[in-house]
């Protein structure tokens, strides 16, 4: 079972790569923002986080997605070189 967060709408889906049923996007597969936006590399906590950063962003309230490290599964982090600011950055699309 795989939570991910659309990078379009915010919304939670079921599956990186699937089409989000909210608003129709469908992403490329194997896109890595979409890996990154799911259970696979996001805690419970981070989920939720990235839903509300990244609805904050398409209304233009941020410019960017930053998710601090603690809501990350420490263990898909090894080998980043500084796992406590990883930062999120995507177009509009
Ligand atoms: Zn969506």
């Amino acid at each position: 079972m795989t939570w991910a967060i659309c990078k379009s709408c915010g919304e939670k889906k079921f599956g990186a790569w699937i089409e989000c049923k909210t608003c129709g996007v469908q992403p490329p597969m194997f896109d890595q923002i979409c890996l990154l936006l799911s259970d696979h590399y996001l805690t419970k906590e981070g989920i939720e986080e990235a839903s509300k950063q990244v609805k904050e962003l398409k209304q233009g309230e941020r410019k960017k997605v930053e998710l601090a490290a603690k809501y990350f599964q420490s263990e898909k982090l090894k080998g980043n070189p500084d796992p406590s600011d990883i930062v999120l950055q995507f177009d509009e699309s």
